[in-house]
């Protein structure tokens, strides 16, 4: 079935300058003097969500002492795919360290009513053709992804190497023994050869500082802690408890946006403070057309996550022959492009018109966003608050059949607190904004995770040291300095994962199996070969650096344009050093792009010879 272009407003409908101009000012007002800084960290407040877990009672054991070859450091994702690789390489003597009770990361923790990944399911949950599974629709829910988890943690026999419940407290190089010693909450002393860091970026809670947030003395908890004892019910709805309760919602990023339908349908009121809307389309979720199953062949799946990170996020045009297999709200833009490139018999274009292109195709797909919530939304005031006005790439574009729909209900207020400071104050009583108080029985804080923060606040970590006792936070503080994003000089036999200098795309589950596979096979390399140390030089860590340089796509005026958010580093806040303090979600990206990364990996590894490494054997 071929996927057509969406039909948009015309170019002659949408007045690009003055609609610039009002991005501009609907930024401005958002933009946080404190930029990052302005969130406080969870323990500060009312709840230390490092500590808490509404979802397994808490681990009692004596503390272990042990020598292993890996300490893996998280069991989401990326930390699971780590041990499928280690495991498919033969390296069977390592540890996940993990606080939740179970595999999952994120999709553990989070829990709240409705949720759903926005990402197809096809592309984003890891390892389908190895184990021989096909998620049930195109967004996948909550608990079918954990239970993936799972699977995968039983099909490579993770259970065994698990320690749930346990959150790293310090690392560090003890050359003495030439191993990591990895201390935890629980008092372990665990040496291990290789660390590899599977923290991912959404591993902490986090809080908006507003003032008296400590003051509140009904119910609150945060999205990704939900309480079902407080509301009753579970991730598919029935909220019952809260059927005579009055409940804030601060936030409308993607948490939200599935949470707040279910709290509409069940409570008595809900009072969503919003402070940027969020895009939201259709979700067009449908189940799995087993038909289409069984069309698919060996390698569909790594064929479709190319597919989707090429008509996503590649910013070149699609080649004309081929078809964009994803086909939603994630895909839009490049396919209505490439389709009026078709039109055009695919001309050379230079650069600036090829991209003058693409941002009309934005307009005008951010204007029948903003349309579609007029011809949903009855009351003409809560649809301008909700209408979103900034570029697509600023913020994570949401999908939902019931998130604007709730506003027609009327038990469901929108608060606009289109100001930097959002919320103005938490009193005993509630949440007041312009002046006025509402009056509440819980306040939700669907206020999103510590992306942008500092490192060390993120990982909790301490301390966190190379050789010498060299800090990583401090080593990184001005800028990250690796080679090929997963390694650093001074920090022998430790591997980084996430959006460092690497290849970035959207899915970032084949982002984390991109640099496990990686790690894993340089880990079984140097075992084989007989090393117990392997560092990357001070000449290649400086040459990769280089690299990244060279090749940097900058987008910094795009994201100085954009609207505040964890995309862009909260938008460097309002001061004069904004430009510097901007951050980029994905990292330092390797420019060519994420496949030109993965191929050279693949002719790294296929050289053979760890060019760039350091390697040690044991010593006299
Ligand atoms: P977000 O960071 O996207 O949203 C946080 C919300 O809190 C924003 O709307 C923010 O407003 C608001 N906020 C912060 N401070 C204040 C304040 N002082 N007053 C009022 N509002 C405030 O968090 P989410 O949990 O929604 O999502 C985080 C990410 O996690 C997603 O973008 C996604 O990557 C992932 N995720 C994916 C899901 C999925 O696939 N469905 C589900 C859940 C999470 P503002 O925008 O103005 O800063």
């Amino acid at each position: 079935m071929s996927c057509e272009p969406t039909e948009t407003p015309t170019p002659q409908e949408i007045d690009i300058p003055a609609l610039r101009e009002k991005y501009r000012r609907e930024r401005d007002k958002r933009l946080h003097p404190e930029g990052s800084d302005q969130y406080v960290e969870a323990a500060e407040t009312f709840a230390d969500y490092a500590e808490v877990d509404p979802h397994s009672p808490p681990v009692v054991r004596d503390p272990i002492s042990e020598e292993i070859d890996v300490a893996i450091v998280g069991g989401g994702f990326s930390g699971i795919m780590a041990g499928a690789r280690l495991e498919e390489n033969g390296v069977g003597s390592f540890r996940i360290i993990e606080s939740g009770g179970d595999f999952g990361g994120v999709w553990y923790w989070n829990r709240y009513p409705g949720i759903q990944c926005d990402n197809e399911s096809y592309c984003y949950i890891p390892l389908l053709e190895e184990l021989d599974y096909i998620p049930r629709a195109k967004f996948s829910d909550g608990a079918e992804i954990r239970e993936h988890c799972q699977r995968i943690g039983k099909h490579f026999g993770l259970y065994e190497a698990a320690l749930f419940g346990t959150r790293v407290s310090s690392l560090s190089w003890d050359e003495s023994i030439r191993r990591w010693r990895v201390g935890t909450n629980h008092g372990d002393d665990i040496r291990a050869r290789f660390v590899i860091m599977c923290v991912g970026s959404t591993n902490r809670p986090k809080l908006p500082g507003i003032p008296g947030i400590q003051s509140f003395e009904g119910h609150s908890f945060h999205s990704a802690r939900w309480d079902y004892e407080y509301t009753g019910g579970d991730a598919s709805g029935g909220l019952h408890k809260l059927c005579d309760k009055r409940v804030a919602v601060i936030g409308t990023g993607a948490s939200a946006i599935q949470v707040v339908p279910y709290l509409g349908r069940d409570a008595e009121h809900v009072y969503v403070f919003q402070r940027t809307p969020s895009s939201v389309d259709r979700r067009g979720n449908v189940p799995t057309d087993p038909e289409w199953v069984k069309t698919l062949g060996p390698g569909w799946q790594k064929e479709r996550q190319r597919n989707f990170h090429q008509w996503s996020f590649e910013p070149s045009p699609p080649g004309a022959a081929e078809t964009d297999a994803i086909c939603d709200f994630w895909t839009e833009i490049n396919r209505n492009l490439a389709a009026k490139l078709e039109a055009m018999g695919w001309p050379e274009l230079p650069p600036e018109q090829y991209f003058a292109m693409r941002e009309e195709e934005d307009y005008r797909v951010m204007e029948r966003l903003r349309r579609r919530v007029e011809s949903i939304v009855g009351d003409s005031k809560t649809a301008e608050a909700l209408k979103p006005y900034y570029r697509m790439g600023c913020k994570r574009p949401c999908s939902n059949d019931e998130f604007l729909e709730t506003f027609n209900r009327p038990n469901v207020t929108l608060v606009d607190v289109s100001t930097w400071q959002g919320v103005e104050r938490i009193t005993e009583n509630g949440v007041v904004a312009s002046g006025v108080e509402y009056e509440v029985d819980c306040i939700i804080y669907a206020s999103g995770f510590e992306v942008t923060t500092r490192l060390d606040r993120r990982l909790g970590i301490e301390p966190y040291e190379g050789r010498d006792g060299l800090s990583l936070y401090e080593y990184w503080a001005d800028g990250l300095k690796t080679f090929h994003g997963m390694t650093a000089h001074g920090f022998p036999n430790h591997f980084y994962t996430g959006f460092t200098q690497a290849g970035a795309g959207g899915n970032i589950t084949a982002m984390y199996d991109q640099q496990v596979t990686h790690i894993a096979w340089i880990i079984k390399e140097a075992l084989a070969r007989g090393a117990v140390v392997v560092e990357p030089s001070q000449q290649a860590q400086d040459g990769w650096g280089r690299t990244i340089r060279e090749t940097a796509i900058d987008n910094t005026e795009f994201l100085l344009e954009c609207t505040p958010g964890y995309w862009n580093g909260e938008g460097g806040g309002s001061g004069p050093d904004r430009r510097k303090k901007l951050r980029f979600i994905f990292g330092e990206p390797y420019g060519p792009g994420f496949y030109a990364f993965e191929q050279l990996l693949q002719d790294w590894r296929d050289q053979g010879d760890l060019e760039g490494l350091v390697l040690e054997a044991e010593g006299p």
